[in-house]
C-alpha cells in the first residue's frame, strides 16, 4: 500500500482518493502545526443530489474548498477538495451528497460530532478553544445537532403536565417550561409566561392530546391556570410544594426576621444574631451540615419565639404534600391553619388566609404521585445552562439545551 493509499484508508473520505499531503510547521502567522491533504474525486462513480438524493451524472460546476477534519496527531488537519454541484432536474444546481460532509459545511461530520459531544458537558468557548474553531461555528454545530437529535417532540401518551416559568433575563424576559413529571422529560420551552404564550404548546398537543390531560401542576400565582382551564377543562389543577414553600419563605420568614431584627435593634447581640442568620432560616434543615450552624440555628430559635414558630410551621407545611388520602391532608391542614391564625404573627396569619382558597389544588396532589423535587432540579439545571449557553443571545439554542438536558427516563 502506498503512503497516499494508507492515508485514504485511514481517512475514509468516500468518493475521493488522496493526492498531495503536506505538513506545515508552526510559524509567526501559523500558530499551530497543520497537515494539508489534497483529495481528488474518484472518476466514474455516480453522484447524488444532496437535495433529493437521486443519482445524477451531470456536473453543474466545481469549486475548490478547504474543509477542517479531526486533528492528525498534533496537527490541525485541512482537506482541500473539489466540491461538485450537480444539475438536478428537480432541485436545480445542488451540491453533491457526501456521507462524510454536510452540504455547505466547512467541517467534516466526524469533527462536528465530536464538537457536539463535547458541548453536552463543556461551555461553548472552551470547546471552541479546544478545537481552534470560532465560537459561532461551535454554536451552530451544536444547535444543528440538537435540532436533529431532538426533532419535533412526541406528545403521545402524555397525561400530566408540570408548568413553570424562569427568567431569561431577570425582570425583563421570561420563558415557560412544560415537563412530563412521570418521565421527567421537558416537552416544550417557549418565550413568555402569559396565557397567550402557552397557546403554541396546546396547538401542538392537538385536540385529542388536550383531552388526554388529566392534571397540570403549577405555581398558584401564575397566569397558567386560566389558560389550562380553558384548554383542558377536565384537567385537575395542582399547586406544587416548591412554589408554596418559596412563597412562605418570602412572605413569612423574611418579614418576621426583619420585624424581629427591628424590634430588637436596641439589644445589639440579639439583633446581630438574627441579621446574620438569614440563610440559616431559609435553608432546608436537612441541608445544614456543619454542626456549628445547627447549634446556631437551635440557639436562635430558642431565643426568639416568633422565628421559632414560623420556622416550625414551614416544616409542617411541607408535610401537607406527604399525604396520600385527601381526608387526612384536610385534617392536617385544619391543624396547621389553626396554629397559623392563632399565632398573632401578622405575616403568618396573612399567608394562611391567602393560601386557604388554593387548598383544593394542594389537596389534589394526593391523587397524583408526583415528585415535587423535580421542579427544583430543573430550575437549577436551567441556571447552569444559562451560564454556559447564554450570552449568545439565542433563545432557540438555549431552549434546545434545556430540552436536551431532560430527555426523559428510558430514552
Ligand atoms: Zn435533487
Amino acid at each position: 500500500m502506498s503512503d497516499s493509499q494508507s492515508i485514504a484508508f485511514l481517512g475514509r473520505w468516500e468518493g475521493f482518493q488522496v493526492g498531495a499531503v503536506q505538513r506545515r510547521e508552526r510559524s509567526p502567522d501559523r500558530p499551530r502545526e497543520e497537515v494539508w491533504i489534497e483529495l481528488i474525486e474518484v472518476k466514474g462513480e455516480a453522484m447524488r443530489c444532496s437535495g433529493c438524493g437521486r443519482p445524477l451524472d451531470r456536473v453543474y460546476d466545481i469549486e475548490q474548498r478547504w474543509v477542517r477534519d479531526l486533528p492528525l496527531l498534533d496537527a490541525e488537519t485541512w482537506l482541500r477538495l473539489p466540491r461538485r454541484r450537480v444539475d438536478c432536474p428537480k432541485c436545480g444546481p445542488k451540491v453533491e451528497h457526501l456521507p462524510w460532509l454536510a452540504p455547505y459545511s466547512r467541517v467534516t461530520r466526524r469533527l462536528a460530532d465530536s464538537v457536539a459531544r463535547l458541548c453536552r458537558d463543556v461551555p461553548i468557548r472552551q470547546v471552541a478553544a479546544y478545537f481552534h474553531l470560532d465560537w459561532k461555528t461551535v454554536k451552530r454545530i451544536d444547535k444543528e445537532h440538537l435540532q436533529e437529535r431532538l426533532g419535533p417532540v412526541d406528545l403521545a401518551g402524555v397525561t400530566v403536565l408540570l408548568m413553570d416559568e424562569f427568567a431569561i433575563r431577570k425582570g425583563h424576559r421570561y420563558a415557560t417550561t412544560i415537563v412530563d413529571p412521570y418521565t421527567k422529560r421537558v416537552l416544550w420551552v417557549g418565550r413568555g409566561r402569559s396565557r397567550e404564550s402557552l397557546r403554541p404548546f396546546f396547538a401542538l398537543l392537538g385536540r385529542e392530546g388536550r383531552r388526554a390531560i388529566r392534571a397540570v401542576v403549577m405555581d398558584m400565582n401564575g397566569a397558567y391556570e386560566e389558560e389550562v382551564r380553558a384548554q383542558c377543562p377536565q384537567a385537575e389543577v395542582i399547586y406544587d410544594l416548591f412554589h408554596v414553600v418559596a412563597k412562605y419563605s418570602r412572605e413569612v420568614i423574611v418579614r418576621v426576621r426583619g420585624d424581629e431584627a427591628n424590634r430588637l435593634r436596641s439589644v445589639k447581640a440579639a439583633c446581630q444574631m438574627i441579621k446574620s442568620s438569614h440563610w440559616l432560616l431559609l435553608r432546608n434543615k436537612e441541608n445544614i451540615s456543619r454542626p456549628q450552624d445547627r447549634v446556631r440555628l437551635r440557639e436562635l430559635l430558642a431565643a426568639n419565639r416568633a422565628l421559632f414558630t414560623v420556622y416550625v410551621l414551614k416544616d409542617e407545611l411541607k408535610h401537607l404534600w406527604d399525604f396520600r388520602y385527601p381526608k387526612a391532608a384536610l385534617r392536617f391542614w385544619k391543624h396547621w391553619y389553626g396554629w397559623a391564625v392563632r399565632s398573632r404573627i401578622e405575616p403568618l396569619r396573612r399567608f394562611a388566609h391567602r393560601l386557604k382558597p388554593y387548598l383544593p389544588g394542594i389537596i389534589a396532589h394526593c391523587r397524583w404521585r408526583l415528585h415535587t423535587s423535580l421542579l427544583e432540579g430543573i430550575n437549577n439545571t436551567i441556571k447552569v445552562i444559562k451560564r454556559r449557553a447564554y450570552g449568545f443571545h439565542d433563545d432557540d439554542y438555549f431552549f434546545l439545551k434545556i430540552r436536551a438536558a431532560f430527555p426523559g427516563i428510558g430514552r
